[in-house]
């Protein structure tokens, strides 16, 4: 069984697919940090960014893999824990360039779909609903007004002692939305099956009880 879950930054579908997994006992997948980690590794080999053939090679010879512990998801890449690099404010304004390659973009939907075929998994993203999964049991797609996720944002990146002001974060949000939703390649978009929840003024927990709803009719047919 797979339930999708897609969404723009800060619409808390990361928070709320890690929390349904526990719950469920089934297993996650943040495809958001594969391309953060692909992200970081060209940072650190000063691959050009621009560079499809490239990226496809570094990709070639990068194992990318999770470690879930009680207190979070650790992601490796090859051998080293990247969890927190790959949260970085340069890496997150640079993970496009490797987000929008086609050739970059199959190899991760490959894995992400040999991931699913080991387990029952919640996977999270962008395109998980509408090509990474279409035929997922479930499909959900997180949504909230962009202020009210830059504000989710920037009381994360303040407990985090990033200096970030409000408006530069939401500008960053601006602008993450506007190259997700309008790349050629798998944009971010709501697929005519899924479940739409604005979270605006909703808590984690309201969010989550809406998704168990939905799917607990599922796990019983199991
Ligand atoms: O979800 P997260 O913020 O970690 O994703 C980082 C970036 O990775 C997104 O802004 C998007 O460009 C890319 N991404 C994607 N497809 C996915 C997941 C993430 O293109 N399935």
């Amino acid at each position: 069984m797979i339930i999708a879950i897609d969404g723009p930054a800060g619409s808390g579908k990361s928070t709320v697919a890690k929390m349904l997994a526990k719950h469920l006992g089934i297993r996650y997948l943040d495809t958001g940090a594969m391309y953060r980690a692909l992200t970081w590794k060209a940072m650190q080999h000063k691959v050009n960014l621009d560079d499809e053939r490239a990226l496809c090679r570094l990709m070639d010879q990068t194992k990318i893999h999770f470690h879930y512990k009680e207190k979070g998801l650790l992601v490796f890449v090859d051998d080293k824990n990247v969890t927190h690099e790959i949260r970085s404010p340069s890496v997150t304004n640079n993970t496009h360039y490797i987000s929008s390659k086609p050739g970059v973009r199959a190899v991760m939907v490959n894995l992400q779909r040999e991931f699913a075929l080991e387990g029952d998994t919640v996977a999270e993203g962008r395109d998980m609903g509408t090509v990474v999964f279409p035929d997922a049991e479930k499909k959900f797609f997180l949504d909230a007004r962009i202020e009210e996720r830059a504000k989710r944002r920037f009381y994360e990146s303040e407990s985090s002692n990033n200096e970030n002001s409000f408006d530069g974060v939401l500008q960053e949000i601006e602008l993450r939305d506007q190259r997700d939703t309008t790349r050629k390649e798998s944009p971010l978009k709501i697929s005519a099956d899924s479940i739409y929840i604005d979270t605006t003024d909703l808590t984690i927990n309201e969010v989550l009880h809406r998704i168990i709803k939905e799917v607990e009719p599922l796990m019983k047919n199991k």
